[in-house]
């Protein structure tokens, strides 16, 4: 990234900075705010006293040295009190002198261009060499609130300052100093100073702010640490796969693994993926309906494909133009764009697709008014039915046969209740609710979870936790039939979070890291499959939980916890969030 050539080295300072003793001396902006923090009045107060001091002393003492005239008694010979009074005179003066006098010099030395101050401060201090950055002390790398804060460089206050009076926007610290965790510790401490809390829970220190600049996310002050649990081993498609989960919901991660148990006590699960497509959707607007339905006809004609695709496809090495799929409202037309992404989710990919499909569509119908690059038909990060019948991401169905033996050791229950359940609750009971999609019992919770883990975007847990959990009775009643279908799965290996360390360790545990060169769009693939894979685990520990009655019971144990866990966990007996 650009921000990563030519880095300034940065200073050593605190995890945290709070507020600094004055140091004496220095420019204007930050002695008003280090005098300010190191009086233990506020300092109009503080201003007020030596203020009235001063009056008080001089009327005290100009009064006395005209008695002394009239009364022709020697000047030099003073009083107790005169001897406070010319202590008081002298000892406001200097306060006095100091406070107004360094704001005054300031004033008449500084630029009054603050912003413009600061970036040549900066590159002036940019081309100095700084020593390196001692390694931060374990507690500040995990983030303890018990961690001592560093005192923060001079130069860094200034530019503090600078922030909290607004002189100097807060999302240009990055590019401007060439130093992201320089910046997100700046940031942070304005922020301290503008509100007034600390977030010393929030840790700012362990973390490449330079790896999400321009990519995964604005104005960094800090990061949230959550766990990661993993599930597994999952057999599935004759692989054993351990499935790393971000939560911090109780149960979930210990839920699913009972559920991958059974499911390798019963020779595994199996994946197939049906359909593998993003899409985008731009909406037009014409001057009449009919020529939107031109423009409609246009498109669905199995002659234009080809043309199509061709100028789709510049966009990309690995976006391939699939369909299009157009919906008319009145005299606006919605045209569903569907590609290959390679390993990527593909979002980018194919809105670079569109734009260059409808530059070139432009020509032919000068008419045609682009009034969205997306007009939510594609649909993105929205509960939509479009997505639930045709599909977005990757569309994968997801099996497993458990055996009988298996129903009752491991899950606690049997098969006939399982399928009764599955009926009542999710296939029945999501009807009543009018369920778009839903027609499972928890997806969106595993779904969540490794999305969080593997760096994809959470936000598309909506459409990617689409659902429906079949069971079955099979060979004679005996055994248990489990299916996942989920036509939205929104997954990549490359691109977005992907490449944070973090969530592409757990990207490599899964085997899955970056992008397959060999097989483009295998390793996205794969991973889809193992979301399926987790969510049919998670709906048949779930299931089997409620059908057994132990809801309320593991929650009592897993949420409400005791410190020893280990038991419980060995238990691996009814788990379940108890929101589903
Ligand atoms: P998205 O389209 O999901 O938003 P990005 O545009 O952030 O993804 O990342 C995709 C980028 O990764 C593209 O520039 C693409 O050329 C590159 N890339 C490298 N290898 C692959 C691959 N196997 N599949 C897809 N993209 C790949």
């Amino acid at each position: 990234m650009a921000m990563e050539v030519g880095r300034r080295v940065p200073p050593p300072h605190g995890s945290a900075p709070r507020r600094q003793p004055a140091t004496g001396g220095g420019e204007g902006e930050r002695v008003r705010v280090q005098a300010g923090d190191a009086l233990p009045l506020p300092i109009r107060h503080t201003n007020l006293i030596f203020s009235a001091l001063f009056a008080a002393s001089l009327v005290y003492l100009m009064r006395r040295w005209r008695e002394k005239i009239r009364a022709s008694t020697p000047l030099d010979v003073v009083s107790l009190a005169e001897i406070f009074a010319i202590c008081g005179l002298v000892a406001s003066l200097i306060y006095l002198l100091s406070f107004f006098g360094i704001a005054f010099v300031h004033s008449v030395v500084s630029n009054s261009d603050d912003e413009e101050d600061f970036i040549i401060d900066s590159r002036h201090k940019q081309a100095r060499a700084a020593p390196p950055p001692p390694a931060p002390a374990p507690c500040a790398l995990l983030g303890s609130p018990a961690a001592a804060p560093e005192k923060m460089p001079e130069e860094d206050e200034e530019i503090v300052a600078a922030v909290v009076a607004g002189k100097i926007p807060s999302y240009v610290l990055e590019t401007r100093l060439g130093d992201c965790r320089r910046a997100a510790g700046i940031r942070r401490e304005a922020l301290r100073r503008i509100t007034g809390r600390d977030m010393d829970g929030l840790p700012l220190d362990g973390f490449d702010y330079a790896s999400i600049l321009g990519q995964c996310c604005e104005l960094p002050v800090g990061y949230v640490q959550l766990p990661v649990g993993v599930a597994g081993p999952l057999l599935l498609d004759g692989r054993r796969v351990y499935v790393p989960m971000a939560t911090t919901e109780g149960c979930l991660v210990a839920s699913t693994n009972r559920g991958c148990k059974a499911i390798a006590e019963s020779g595994g699960a199996s994946s197939v993926v049906l359909k593998d497509g993003m899409t985008r959707a731009p909406v037009v607007r014409f001057p009449s309906a009919r020529r939107a339905a031109e423009l409609k006809a246009f498109l669905e004609d199995p002659a234009n494909f080809d043309t199509l695709a061709v100028v789709f496809n510049r966009s990309s090495r690995f976006g391939r133009l699939q369909g299009v799929k157009c919906a008319i409202a009145g005299r606006n037309l919605y045209m569903r764009f569907s590609c290959s992404t390679g390993d990527a989710m593909g979002m980018n990919m194919v809105s670079k697709g569109v734009q260059n499909v409808l530059d070139y569509l432009q020509a032919d119908f000068p008419d045609m008014d682009v009034i969205s690059i997306s007009g939510n038909f594609c649909s993105d990060k929205k509960s939509a039915a479009v997505n639930w019948i045709d599909g977005r991401g990757k569309s994968v169905v997801c099996e497993a046969v458990i055996k009988e033996e298996v129903v009752k050791k491991v899950l606690k229950t049997n098969v006939q209740a399982l399928v009764e359940l599955n009926v009542i609750k999710n296939l029945a009971g999501s009807a009543v609710a009018g369920a778009l999609g839903g027609f499972n019992a928890h997806a969106s919770n595993i779904v969540t979870a490794i999305f969080i883990a593997t760096g994809q975007d959470p936000a598309q847990n909506v459409e990617s936790s689409q659902c429906i959990t079949m069971l079955e009775a099979i060979n004679d009643g005996k055994d248990l039939h489990i299916s996942v279908t989920m036509p939205s799965i929104e997954v990549g290996t490359v691109g977005g979070g992907t490449q944070l360390a973090s969530q592409s360790a757990c990207l490599d545990l899964l085997g899955v890291k970056s992008a397959n060169r060999e097989f483009p769009g295998s390793n996205a693939r794969l991973l889809a499959t193992v979301v399926a894979g987790a969510v049919l685990a998670g709906e048949l520990s779930l299931i089997s939980a409620q059908a057994a009655g132990h809801l309320v019971n593991s929650h009592m144990k897993y949420n409400r916890s005791s410190k020893d866990m280990s038991k419980a966990l060995a238990e691996a007996t009814a788990v379940k969030p108890k929101k589903c």
